[in-house]
């Protein structure tokens, strides 16, 4: 269990913020002291998509920190008040500059160690609809043979790519869900078939 180190209280000012379990409660929380404010701190989710054009795909180069220079996939963090795949093709729209359509849930895995948990889509690219934000400095669909493996992100988004290929040339998709901690972003695996 991870948090943010808080040194004031955010309703009183108070330095004296302690963590705790709250009467009821399973967790410690940060609590203040003075007035009793408790801080729910909870993972942030990421969502993104892995965008689909005449057997290529879309990767973004990062402009900023962290792994500026580096490509991935577009993804960014859900706001709140929309859905995770509005949050998906609304990164997708911030980083690109590309109107997509979601197709289906891809990967889902969870970060523990940063309180993360990323949720990947397939979908199709429709167009270009406006110029790549300030995140983005560079753009490009890219084929299996393209990838600059070397200059990804994350080790998850290698894995991530790296199984879309494989299945890509299969024709079928599945539904992946894992863990960073344990290495393998996707050890578990449902494909649409029957059992
Ligand atoms: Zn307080």
């Amino acid at each position: 269990m991870l948090h943010k180190t808080i040194k004031y209280c955010s309703q009183c000012g108070s330095t004296g913020v302690k963590a705790m379990v709250p009467a009821g409660d399973t967790h410690p929380r940060p609590t203040c002291q003075s007035c009793g404010h408790v801080v729910y701190q909870n993972p942030t989710i990421i969502a993104g998509c892995i965008i689909e054009h005449q057997g290529k795909f879309l990767l973004g180069k990062r402009a900023v920190e962290p792994m500026v220079g580096k490509w991935s996939i577009p993804a960014g963090f859900m706001e709140n008040g929309e859905t995770v795949e509005q949050a998906a093709t609304r990164e997708v729209l911030e980083e690109t500059g590309a109107e997509v359509e979601v197709l289906g849930p891809y990967s889902i895995f969870s970060v523990p160690h940063m309180n993360q948990v990323y949720i990947i889509f397939r979908a199709r690219f429709i167009d270009f609809i406006m110029p790549f934000g300030e995140e983005t400095s560079e753009i490009e669909f890219v084929d299996k043979s393209q990838v600059p493996w070397s200059e990804l992100t994350y080790p998850a988004i290698n894995q991530i790519l790296t199984r879309y290929i494989n299945e890509d040339g299969h024709g079928q998709f599945g539904l992946y869900m894992g863990c960073f901690e344990q290495g393998l972003v996707h050890p578990f695996v449902t494909v649409n078939q029957r059992n």
